[in-house]
């Protein structure tokens, strides 16, 4: 991690956040304190958006030697649970980054934050109603339209003060009286027009227990949440734009610290939908296999289709800092896992949609062991010996009974090189009643053994295969985008289930693999020689290894920016 933050430092030219930062460094506004947060509401797994702001905070306070701080912003105790608190540590650990000692939860400021609110109601700046929630709306008004000043708007400081203390006493049903800031129902901006601060809410919270059955909205909770931290930057999304004058209003009322928020642009990502809300629906609804299903965008589910954290943190950076919304095209993504495992993977073949090829001319119970390469991108990765023998297995797909002109892979009389092996020839197609081809019987070539090749035969083919005696079975998943449009959650009048792509998983359960890998660990990954990236799954057993393909190896993204 430090080679790659002295690299961003020397290389690149500052973002607008960065700017901003900078600018305060220059002018004294924080003391050159630089102290971020990431906010996560624990309602749901992180995804690769929450990514984006994880990298965003903690890159900006290891850019600017500051710190950051992990929130949990629990203010709705409806929705959290402690589960969703243990997963997004998780995630911010896997990707690489520390909060250190510095976790908070909102919810340890309930305390502190009745205290304001007390103190607001004593300067006249809040008040309770009794208007339900629908006549609250009703009387909101349009961004055109003022609204209209509550009848109880004009309670006294005494009154209001005794009414919320009930409030907090659980004297009142859910839903009959609120506390709101007074501040302006012709507001041309709608969240100044009274906003709601506190409701009543008689749910268990996930830490506070029973202790409360009033809590305060996002709004008031937050911006205090940030102030108590003395954060210097509370950086949010371009939604969190028009709240912002209700934030500065809040802390310059209570007439505390006063951090600065910043608003940029979510990441958006086509084929895929961000919300946290509608992934639970994904999860409730087992339309996946949970949370961490290999099709979600959430990071356990890019973490156990076998993505690294390197390759998500290049892509935040990547994908960078924007003011405006915009869509980032998912390959990105795929270029930026499919470049970092290029790296560090071992080459291993793997066979998907096996069929038998028997070599004749090879002595039965023979087992020769031929030397291949791990890695050639990377020459520390050194070699591993790979057993040969009379009986192999081939990808179906790289035999053609009637093959095309062009075709380079094995038909009947045709030749082919085996990979790191010999060439051999195919003699004969075995095939059953059903005219199904059983297996193919071919001739090898004993000097044309790979790395010292006498034959002088040319062919221009080269498959992978496994040696059938030694082979390994193994369940191989593959998977396709979740959603068959670019934009689900944005098609007119359509709901974005109705997209769901019925093909993002095929399991091949029939899989032959070299048997170096008998031994693969959970995560480890490799490449499989011509057919993609992989990992080992959780679900495999001593008897069985799964894996999952986590990309493939065409690199579609960089072609297109090539065009
Ligand atoms: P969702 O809309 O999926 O429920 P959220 O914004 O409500 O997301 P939080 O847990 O409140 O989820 O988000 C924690 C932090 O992550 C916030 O600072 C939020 O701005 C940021 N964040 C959430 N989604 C994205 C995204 N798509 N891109 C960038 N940052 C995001
Ligand atoms: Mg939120």
């Amino acid at each position: 991690m430090d080679k790659e933050k002295d690299h961003l430092a020397l290389t690149n030219s500052l973002n607008f956040i960065e700017q901003i930062v900078e600018d305060h460094n220059t002018n004294g506004r924080f003391e050159k304190r630089v102290h971020t947060r990431f906010p996560p509401e624990p309602n749901g797994y992180l995804h690769i958006g929450h990514a984006k702001s994880i990298c965003l905070n903690f890159g900006l306070a290891q850019r600017f030697h500051g710190l950051t701080n992990l929130r949990f912003d629990d203010t709705n105790p409806e929705t959290e649970e402690a589960e969703y608190v243990e997963a997004i540590e998780q995630d911010v650990k896997w990707l690489g980054f520390s909060w250190d000692e510095r976790k908070f939860f909102a919810s340890d400021y309930f305390e502190q934050m009745y205290a304001y609110a007390s103190q607001l109601i004593r300067d006249g700046k809040a008040y309770v109603d009794d208007q339900t929630a629908e006549e609250i709306s009703a009387t909101r008004g349009t961004p055109t339209v003022p609204g209209k000043e509550s009848p109880f708007r004009n309670r006294s400081v005494e009154e209001n003060l005794a009414l919320f203390e009930q409030m907090k006493q659980g004297k009142f049903q859910e839903g009959a009286k609120v506390l709101r800031a007074k501040i302006d129902m012709a507001s041309p901006n709608m969240h100044m027009r009274d906003p709601v601060l506190y409701r009543i809410k008689k749910a268990a919270h996930h830490r506070t227990g029973n202790a409360w059955c009033i809590y305060p909205m996002y709004d008031f909770a937050h911006c205090i949440s940030d102030s108590i931290e003395r954060i210097t930057h509370s950086i949010c999304t371009l939604e969190f734009e028009v709240h912002r004058p209700l934030y500065d209003w809040i802390l310059e009322s209570l007439g505390v610290y006063q951090p600065q928020q910043i608003e940029f642009a979510r990441l958006n990502l086509s084929y895929t939908v961000m919300s946290k809300r509608k992934l639970l629906q994904l999860v409730n609804e087992k339309l996946v296999s949970g949370w961490d299903d290999p099709r979600m965008p959430t990071i356990s589910g890019l973490r156990r289709r076998g993505y690294t954290p390197e390759s998500i943190r290049n892509f935040a950076h990547r994908i960078g800092v924007a003011k405006r919304d915009n869509l980032i095209d998912v390959a990105l993504l795929e270029f930026s896992v499919r470049e970092h495992l290029n790296q560090v993977c071992s080459r291993v073949m793997a066979v998907l949609n096996p069929i038998k090829v028997v070599i004749t001319n090879y002595p039965e119970g023979k087992t020769e062991m031929l030397t291949t390469e791990n890695n050639p991108e990377d020459p520390q990765a050194g070699h591993r010996e790979i057993p040969f023998g009379r009986e192999i297995w081939i990808e179906q797909d790289d035999f053609m009974e009637n093959p095309p002109k062009g075709y380079f892979r094995l038909s009947p009389q045709g030749m082919v090189r085996l990979k790191s092996a010999y060439i051999i020839q195919c003699q004969e197609v075995v095939k059953d009643a059903q005219g199904q081809i059983q297996e193919l019987k071919c001739l090898y070539f004993e000097n044309s053994k790979s790395g010292a090749d006498t034959s002088g035969l040319k062919v221009k083919g080269t498959i992978h295969w496994v040696s059938a005696a030694e082979a390994v079975d193994a369940e191989v998943r593959l998977y396709d985008r979740l959603f068959t449009v670019e934009e689900p959650d944005k098609q007119e009048d359509k709901d974005y289930k109705e997209f769901i792509n019925p093909a993002s998983l095929v399991v091949l359960p029939h899989c032959k693999i070299e048997p170096s890998l008998r031994q693969a660990k959970l995560g480890e990954r490799f490449q499989f020689q011509r057919l993609g990236y992989f990992c080992v799954d959780k679900d495999s057993s001593p008897q069985q290894l799964v894996f999952n393909k986590t990309v493939g190896l065409k690199d579609s993204w960089a072609k297109e920016q090539k065009k």
